[in-house]
């Protein structure tokens, strides 16, 4: 037996005596900007000691990994400020969330707001204590009763649900708590973080259980990476599409029809001008239209294993000639009763079997905006971005194998030209691939994986593999884009599907004459027009292209004498088609120029007697320049240059 093991640290092989610390074999390299470790791919701590031969790699800080043992290791530091402020509290859990984490309390009084400065200061004290954060390993049995004399009922109780005889403690000063780990090795590398709300929480998320108080926070490798994500957090609350749609007249909700927006008249100007683009690309690139119906006999939903799959999803209604009005929603439901259509892909078939096909009539493009409903649950609605009705820009492709990634190329060549039109920066691809529950054989997949490659290729788009996500019946390309607040929305998706058409049976005649089975592509480029309205709103703050601008012009009067040449002004846009108005009120110039810039009108054209008399007006702009008097015939033209596209 050998008295060293080999570590391989930083790519480099080394003998060192067994129970050497991992932080003594990463050199030099561990500074407050190194947290954790990975020993042959395992998370630990910094101070475990090394026992057999490894592979040792140090995790930054500011990496994911990295960013959660920060939010954990801030989580426990709020614990450990919670109950020395407040004594009597007992501790429950406190996990990481995207962006932060959480701690469950059981004090005596909920914790409020105003209660967050004072414990944000008790754990900076903490954090500059630099107090050592050390592992043990206890049994079980040891575990619950030192918890149970600490008056710990909730710790107790989940370590009576642990299976394991051994559990492991992590202590800092005289504070500790139940925790896998592994944590920063001591406070001090807690530098950045701040306490963001506090909200009530049922014990294990169940209303029968006690109310606990829970602590939002987050915590980041930098003071700047935290200040830029607090400024990207209030940025986020101004834009929010809910705040900017109302402010903009666009959209309104009422509880009357939960996850169901009212389009006002202007959020109707936005969303048929989508429309319109994507209807002018569909004429470019070979797409046809269609509107199919809204409720289908349960029976379609059967054949398309939306039945089995996704009813729990599904407006259901009775059939109104039944002897009865009531809905089984059982599996065997589907012989009875309606569902309304959550996707349009079962209904396309029937176009797709109207008339016998042949392989000439492939690819067959089949395009529709058709309203879609789905029964979320009421929870997780989110203004328009998580909604129960909603339009797509849906398309289906039936098409041969041999067409698979012509097909897909265009469809990426078609993302590319919207996402960049519409003023994204930045497109990312994901190709999902072969899951554990799948139809077909590895082969098969493999071969279409290939081709959806060969398409990305093609596009020169660079793509990342998201291993296992694709849907069980093929695989897809998922298209993601970053916003002006940095985060990732999934709008687009390209999927084959070998499945659908062998539910329904489609086939084409071959040019051998024989009976071939087409292959369905779904694909939906803005996505959910209403999603994708929301992420819009918020990636501009509402501050849209000109062609998407609910109201483009608008016309503001400086005094009663000039009425008549201001409403003739705005009679002149109305007459090239622009969307204008003009403010006639009886109101201070700064009054109206803050309502039109809250309505974000592009542009402002003011006049007052000096414009009327020389036929000039006043243009100011919405994004910032100072107005400037032109002629109005100048004016008309420079608006008349102002780019659709497509
Ligand atoms: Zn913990
Ligand atoms: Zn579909």
């Amino acid at each position: 037996m050998s008295a060293e093991i080999t570590v391989v640290a930083n790519g480099q092989a080394r003998a060192v005596a067994p129970g050497t610390r991992v932080r003594e074999v990463l050199d030099g390299k561990v500074g407050r900007d190194v947290v954790a470790a990975r020993v042959d791919g395992k998370l630990v701590d910094l101070s475990r000691p090394l026992t057999h031969d490894a592979t040792v790699e140090p995790v930054a800080a500011d990496s994911p990994e990295g960013l959660d043992i920060i939010r954990h290791s801030t989580a426990h530091l709020m614990a450990q400020a919670v109950q020395s402020l407040f004594p009597g509290t007992q501790v429950t859990i406190g996990p990481t969330i995207e962006d932060g984490f959480f701690y469950d309390f059981a004090p005596p009084q909920p914790f409020t707001v105003e209660d967050l400065p004072k414990i944000e200061q008790k754990m900076r004290e903490l954090a500059k204590a630099d107090l050592r954060v050390e592992r043990s390993e206890v049994p079980r049995e040891e575990a619950i009763a030192t918890f149970g004399r600490m008056g710990e009922h909730y710790k107790v109780e989940i370590l009576k649900g642990i299976p394991e005889e051994s559990v492991s403690i992590y202590r800092q000063g005289d504070w500790m708590d139940l925790c896998r780990g592994p944590h920063v090795p001591s406070t001090r590398y807690i530098r950045a973080f701040k306490l963001t709300g506090v909200a009530g929480a049922y014990w294990r998320g169940d209303e029968r259980n006690a109310m606990l108080s829970r602590i939002y926070g987050t915590a980041f490798a930098t003071k700047e990476a935290l200040e830029e994500h607090l400024r990207m957090v209030e940025l986020a609350r101004q834009r929010d599409h809910r705040r900017l749609g109302r402010e903009m007249g666009l959209f309104l909700f009422d509880p009357i029809a939960p996850g169901q927006p009212f389009y006002l008249p202007k959020g109707m100007v936005i969303f048929n001008e989508l429309v319109d683009y994507v209807r002018r690309l569909y004429r470019r690139y070979g797409f046809d239209e269609v509107i199919t119906p809204q409720i289908y006999r349960n029976e379609l939903w059967h054949t398309s294993g939306h039945w089995d799959n996704f009813r729990e999803n599904m407006f259901l209604a009775p059939d109104p000639e039944a002897a009865t009005a009531a809905i089984d929603t059982t599996p065997e439901g589907w012989r009875q009763g309606y569902g309304v259509k959550p996707m349009n892909c079962p209904g396309h078939t029937y176009v797709y079997r109207a008339e016998k096909r042949s392989y000439r009539d492939l690819p067959l493009r089949i395009a529709e905006f058709s309203r879609l409903h789905r029964a979320e649950r009421s929870g997780v609605l989110h203004g328009l971005t998580r909604v129960r009705v909603m339009s797509q820009d849906d398309a289906h492709i039936f098409c041969t194998e041999a067409q698979i990634e012509d097909e897909v190329a265009m469809n990426l060549a078609m993302v590319r030209d919207v996402y960049t039109t519409l003023g994204f920066e930045r497109i990312e691809f994901k190709l999902a691939t072969m899951p554990e529950q799948h139809l077909g054989t590895t082969e098969q997949w493999r071969m279409s994986e290939e081709k959806l490659g060969n398409a990305l290729r093609r596009n020169q788009v660079s793509f990342e593999i998201n291993p296992g996500e694709g849907a069980f019946y093929g695989p897809k390309i998922e298209i993601y884009v970053p916003d002006a607040l940095k985060r990732k929305w999934q709008v687009a998706t390209i999927q084959l599907d070998y499945n659908l058409p062998e539910r329904f049976d489609l086939h084409f005649t071959s040019s051998a004459g024989t009976e071939d089975r087409p292959v369905m592509i779904h694909r939906a480029i803005l996505g959910s027009l209403e999603r994708f309205i929301g992420v819009l709103i918020e990636h501009t703050g509402g501050v849209l292209p000109f062609w998407l601008a609910p109201e483009q012009v608008r016309v503001l009067s400086l005094s009663e004498k000039v009425e008549a040449y201001a409403a003739e002004v705005a009679a002149l846009l109305k007459g090239l088609g622009l969307r204008a108005s003009a403010d006639l009120r009886n109101e201070k110039l700064g009054f109206k120029v803050r309502e039109a810039e809250l309505a974000k009108v592009p542009y402002m054209a003011v006049v007052g007697e000096r414009e009327a008399a020389a036929r000039q007006i006043a243009l100011r702009l919405l994004r910032g320049e100072k107005s400037q008097v032109i002629a109005l015939d100048e004016f008309l033209e420079r608006l008349k240059r102002e780019p659709l596209p497509a």
